[in-house]
């Protein structure tokens, strides 16, 4: 019997999860409740129901057709009965513009490998693949190993996204159907990584050990948050644990914050606690991986959203992306 496991979206052509031309799974579900996260929608393992103000035309065909009775539509807006809604689906099959969604659909492991290799020609001629991210593809361990060992069989590169938060035997039955880590590292101070994280460092550092020991090539990433990863301290110690404990360790990414997510927050009635804080400055970021660089780091690369700075074009608070 394959397993079932549950996916929010299958991204393609992806171009800064791994190399080449990719096909990124973000998988339902994860351990860690980072204060800025980015994906909000894929914290929670469950199948949610979300609605999007901006798409609904008010017909009240969700309304009608709820079979729980979960419905209303308000002047504020589509209010859900979260005790009452089953996440069956029915109102997003009766909605005509695509306004109620369920964010997280069911996959068999078979289902979604088969999904994947629709793609299988663009990873052969860009050297791509699938990159296994979320949430967090640990979390659902079982149905991700077989998804990655269904690509293997076919031949396709696969690059595992993790924070690097799960048990060591997870991490190991994975490791041999994984030929790229992308391992979260994003702050060292202990205390810092439990506030911010909701989870403790010291996993995350064990983990780091195991896909050393693995030799697998490995990709550091950092996410660069304002007042919570940003100082060069924090940077600094990164680099030091890099070179000193993970020879396997390819290149040291850093990715500036963006406060994209914050429609996200609102499909979940939640506000971006980040929401005022303004994006990292192309200094910032350039700083921050040439110290990266001064620790001993040889391939440091930033990305993301930033901010430029008046003396680079005098346009204050214009957000651009840039690939350093
Ligand atoms: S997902 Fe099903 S139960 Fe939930 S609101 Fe829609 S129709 Fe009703
Ligand atoms: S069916 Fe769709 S468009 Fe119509 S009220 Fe419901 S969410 Fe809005």
């Amino acid at each position: 019997m394959t397993t079932s496991g549950i996916i929010t979206n299958i991204q393609r052509c992806s171009t800064e999860d791994g190399p080449g031309i990719r096909t990124t799974v973000f998988f339902k579900g994860c351990p860690m409740s980072c204060s800025w996260c980015h994906n909000i929608e894929t914290i929670n393992p469950e199948s949610t129901l979300v609605w999007y103000k901006v798409k609904c035309i008010g017909d009240q065909a969700c309304v009608r057709i709820c079979p729980e009775d979960a419905l209303t539509l308000t002047p504020d807006g589509l209010k859900i009965d979260r005790e009452r809604c089953v996440v069956c689906g029915t109102c997003e099959e009766a909605c005509p513009t695509g306004a109620v969604k369920v964010m997280g659909k069911s996959w068999t492991s078979v289902d979604l490998v088969q999904e994947l290799l629709k793609d299988k020609v663009f990873f052969e001629t860009s050297n791509g693949g699938v990159t296994l991210s979320g949430g967090e593809a640990t979390f659902q361990s079982k149905f991700a190993l077989e998804v990655a060992k269904g690509l293997k069989d076919e031949g396709v590169h696969v690059a595992l996204d993790t924070c690097g938060y799960c048990s060591e035997k997870v991490l190991w039955d994975l490791l041999p159907y994984v030929d790229l880590i992308l391992y979260d590292l994003k702050i060292m101070d202990p205390q810092k990584h439990k506030e911010y994280t909701g989870v403790p460092l010291d996993t995350v550092l064990t983990n780091a050990h195991i896909v050393a020991e693995s030799g697998k090539p490995t990709w550091i990433r950092t996410p660069i948050i304002p007042e919570h990863t940003d100082d060069e301290e924090n940077i600094r110690a990164i680099a030091r644990f890099v070179l000193q404990h993970l020879p396997n360790v390819e290149r040291y990414d850093l990715l500036a914050f963006n406060r994209m997510c914050i429609d996200k927050y609102e499909l979940f009635d939640l506000e971006y606690p980040l929401k005022d804080y303004d994006l990292v400055s192309v200094e910032t970021m350039e700083n921050l991986a040439q110290v990266a660089r001064e620790e001993g780091l040889s391939n440091v690369v930033w990305s993301g959203m930033t901010k430029r700075s008046k003396k680079m074009n005098n346009m204050e608070n214009q957000e651009i992306e840039t690939c350093g």
